[in-house]
């Protein structure tokens, strides 16, 4: 399989042991699932997409991916500019975010069709989500949209995180249009639950997987929290509950990581209960561990 995700990657500086000082990290939610997948599917081939400056931070964060065995070859350098930063602050316990993205190069990813066009013809994975399409604005979206409609026209398989943000969108309306726009170009749509009925008041599970789709998509997955995942594909509708988990550290890529076991189960040809048995499993044991990549010990789950 090759798989391709589409998005931003940010620099994270998250607070170390030492008090004041903080560790750089690289991370962003389209990118974690491309390093999930990563782990999860050591045959296959992983690409990440998106667009990065020319300064020493870009090229770290490229090294990084690298190292990482993530595939950067079609990723988009543009001169001056350079990458998002947000930075984590720990007060009595709990996490807050700064974010500093609003210039970062990745908001420009949608521009060079052509690259982005080959990107997508290596692949036959597509996945990208809410948070992609939020910050290319309108015209990128324009431009995103149409390719991954084509390069489903062409057989690959799309996949799709709504990850509703309402702070990087101008409004409510656009947003919940755009996500609508982004299932309607989608095969597999994994949204969360409470962000669905907070902005498109869902009174359930059913109702989030009906309107995906409504929207166009085959398969509808839908998260939700320590809840049980509900899933539709055609005909097939299910349920598959989650063993909780009391030790809960940080939930950060809770859904990213979910979304990558899922697709690396699909891939080997596994039924969506088993692909969704697997899938949380994973993201239990990614929310016992602290930040948003945390090393897995798969020895106990049977991808
Ligand atoms: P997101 O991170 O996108 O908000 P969710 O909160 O819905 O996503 O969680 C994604 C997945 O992570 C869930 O489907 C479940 O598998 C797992 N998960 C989240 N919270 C818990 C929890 N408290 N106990 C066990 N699993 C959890």
């Amino acid at each position: 399989m090759h798989f391709l995700a589409i998005g931003e990657c940010m620099a994270e500086l998250a607070p170390s042991s030492s008090a004041g000082q903080f560790s750089l990290g690289y991370a962003g939610d389209t990118f974690n699932t491309a390093w999930y997948l990563r782990k999860l599917c050591p045959a296959g081939t992983v690409s990440y997409f998106t667009a990065v400056g020319t300064d020493s931070v870009s090229a770290q964060m490229l090294g990084t991916m690298a190292d990482a065995g993530i595939d950067t070859r079609h990723i988009v350098r543009i001169p001056g500019a350079s990458v998002g930063l947000y930075l984590i602050v720990l007060k009595d316990g709990e996490r807050s975010f700064s974010y500093w993205r609003d210039t970062s190069a990745a908001r420009r990813l949608a521009e060079d069709e052509t690259r982005l066009a080959t990107a997508m013809e290596a692949a036959d994975v597509i996945y990208f989500s809410g948070i992609t399409l939020a910050i290319i604005g309108a015209a990128g979206r324009a431009t995103l949209l149409a390719a991954l409609r084509a390069a489903r026209a062409k057989g690959k398989t799309i996949a799709f995180d709504p990850n509703l943000r309402l702070r990087l969108w101008p409004g409510a309306e656009e947003m919940t249009a755009a996500i609508m726009q982004g299932a309607g170009v989608s095969d597999i749509v994994l949204p969360s639950y409470e962000d669905e009925a907070s902005f498109f008041k869902d009174a359930d599970t059913e109702a989030t997987a009906d309107r995906y789709l409504q929207a166009g998509a085959k398969t509808v997955v839908v998260k939700n929290g320590p809840a049980a995942v509900h899933y539709r594909h055609g005909a097939e509708v299910g349920a598959v509950a989650i063993a909780p988990v009391s030790d809960v550290v940080d939930t950060t890529a809770a859904g990213d990581s979910f979304n990558a076991a899922f697709l690396a189960g699909l891939e080997r040809g596994r039924s969506l209960p088993d692909c969704i048995a697997v899938a949380s499993q994973v993201a239990g044991l990614v929310i016992r561990g602290k930040g948003a990549l945390v090393p897995l010990d798969l020895a106990g789950i049977a991808l």
